[in-house]
């Protein structure tokens, strides 16, 4: 597969779970698996940028959401994608409820710890779709 992965998180401003999963993202897409992904402003996508709606429906995409809403989800299918993976951060607070995220703006080590947790599920799940 010659495409990369892209990977949308929401925007989750004043949330942090959409604080979390942006943090994810960016450790996936710079830290582990920088060569094969690649994210696209979901403002854009809600915009109908037509580019950045190419991209998602294009490419495998996968989404991250702060919250039930799935406004990542939601807008990628809006434009015309179909994610191959939708991730939740509230599901990994689920299975790792020692995990309090500090606040919005400074998620704190469990926060980032539960991102990290996120990130590393993402990135397997980026391995085996760059496989096929
Ligand atoms: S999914 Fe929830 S946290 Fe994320 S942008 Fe939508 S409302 Fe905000």
């Amino acid at each position: 597969m010659n495409k990369h992965v892209m990977i949308v998180p929401c925007s989750g401003i004043g949330k942090a779970y959409g604080s979390v999963g942006r943090d994810a993202l960016y450790q996936v897409i710079e830290e582990m698996r920088p060569n094969v992904t690649a994210t696209v402003c979901l403002s854009l996508l809600t915009l109908g940028d037509a580019d950045a709606q190419a991209q998602v429906r294009e490419s495998p995409t996968i989404t991250i959401d702060g919250c039930p809403k799935a406004c990542a989800k939601v807008n990628v299918e809006a434009a015309g994608g179909k994610p191959v993976a939708e991730y939740r951060v509230f599901d990994v607070y689920r299975a790792h409820k020692e995990l309090k995220v500090r606040s919005v703006s400074n998620l704190g080590k469990a926060g980032h710890e539960m991102a990290r947790i996120l990130a590393e599920e993402i990135a397997t799940k980026v391995d085996e779709i760059s496989q096929q």
